[in-house]
């Protein structure tokens, strides 16, 4: 048997036993009447995580990538002007995906661990955009963008809002309506802790408007909103309808965690997230490692990016915290790719799995540096959870 390592990468993630178990029902037609119901519930069930009444939420099979192409496949058109707001490797991706439906990309980025300011972004805006894009986590740096205050000077400039919530919805706080943002997307296996595979989109009213008034052709047949918009407002309506076969199992364990979610309430959710990422945090800095993101505010509850200490290996570390069971990830942004490391802090987690990590890395580093003490990390943890 496979003896499996506890997962503390920025996804895939954790998974409760409801969830297994819900992967593990009997196959059932997509037009099912029980399947519709499943289908109908995670749509709505969604719209309470994204925070979004009107518009439409989309369940698409596929990866979070797919979530980024059909958002800029169907709201952008050939020449339109849109602002990316880069803190990372999505982010690039992103402009990269915009730039391939011929928008005019203007990507807006600092140094790796830092956020353009709103001055920089907003001389921007001034100039004219259709849209601004910005990733709420950057899932490469670990940096927290401050969403609520870009959405707003996005509404000032009359220019849509999108939001990459890969690596944040459900662990970090995005009222969309509140906030006025007009797309925002996930996928399955980061912070909603389901199987990977589910591209999850909630379009709002000014997007769907802005996609029905599209002059050209969507040039991606598989994402085109025309043949999904009718599908997903069926099943929500508890009708079935079909463009593509859905993917019954995995919607079927999406909705199981979604299930979950709301029994354990947004605001409890994000709480949460912030609690853990604080006692994780406290250990990196009891252990002295530096953070990328450069300033405090800036980091995210769902993820954590650690420098490794002077004179380490970074492989050789994480194969030794590997061997004492934690799967952590390397680094991946390609400018400092080698300086750091990540620890995915989101979904079903609690204390125990952050002080079995933190336990982790500290055998690691004392294997890999004979003068290293374990134990300052789980304490400092420990006692940044309890008070
Ligand atoms: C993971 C991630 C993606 C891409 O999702 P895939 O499921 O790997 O395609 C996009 N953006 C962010 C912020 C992510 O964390």
């Amino acid at each position: 048997m496979i003896q499996n390592k506890l997962l503390m990468i920025p996804g895939p993630v954790e998974m409760t036993p409801q969830v297994y178990a819900a992967l593990d029902a009997p196959i059932v037609s997509h037009v099912a009447p029980e399947f519709i119901e499943i289908f109908g519930q995670a749509l709505e069930r969604l719209r309470v995580v994204f925070r979004v009444t009107k518009g439409q939420v989309f369940i698409l099979a596929g990866s979070g990538t797919l979530a980024m192409d059909s958002a800029a496949a169907n709201l952008v058109e050939s020449g339109d002007r849109v602002a990316v707001i880069s803190t990372g490797y999505f982010g690039d991706r992103m402009a990269e995906i915009y730039a391939r439906y011929n928008a005019v990309v203007e990507i807006i980025s600092e140094n790796p661990g830092t956020i353009p300011s709103l001055e920089k972004v907003e001389a921007i805006l001034k100039k004219g955009c259709k849209l601004l894009s910005v990733t709420q986590v950057d899932t490469s740096t670990g940096v927290l963008a401050n969403v609520r205050e870009l959405a707003k000077l996005g509404k000032e400039y009359g220019t849509l809002v999108v939001v990459d919530g890969v690596c944040s919805i459900a662990g970090e706080e995005l009222p969309m309506d509140e906030w006025g943002v007009d797309l925002a997307f996930t996928a399955s296996q980061k912070a909603l802790a389901a199987p990977p595979g589910l591209a999850l989109l909630a379009v709002g009213s000014r997007a769907i408007e802005t996609f029905k008034k599209r002059k050209s052709k969507v040039f991606n047949y598989y994402a085109d909103w025309s043949n999904w918009l009718p599908v997903m407002e069926a099943y929500e309506a508890r009708r079935s309808a079909y463009f593509g076969t859905p993917a019954v199992q995995l919607v079927t364990a999406l909705n199981a965690s979604l299930g979950e979610i709301l029994s354990e309430g947004m605001e409890n959710r994000l709480k949460r997230h912030i609690k853990l990422a604080c006692a994780c945090r406290a250990a990196m800095e009891a252990l002295r490692l530096g953070q990328i993101p450069t300033h405090p505010d800036q980091r995210a509850h769902t993820m954590s990016a650690p420098r490794y200490p002077a004179g380490i290996n970074g492989n050789e570390f994480l194969q030794r915290v590997a061997q004492m069971g934690v799967q952590l990830a390397g680094g991946l942004h390609p400018v400092i790719r080698t300086e750091y490391f990540r620890i995915g802090h989101m979904g079903k987690i609690g204390i125990g799995e952050i002080l079995t990590t933190v336990a982790a890395i500290e055998t690691a580093l004392s294997s890999c540096l004979p003068s290293f003490t374990p134990g300052v990390g789980v304490e400092a943890a420990l006692k940044a959870y309890s008070s």
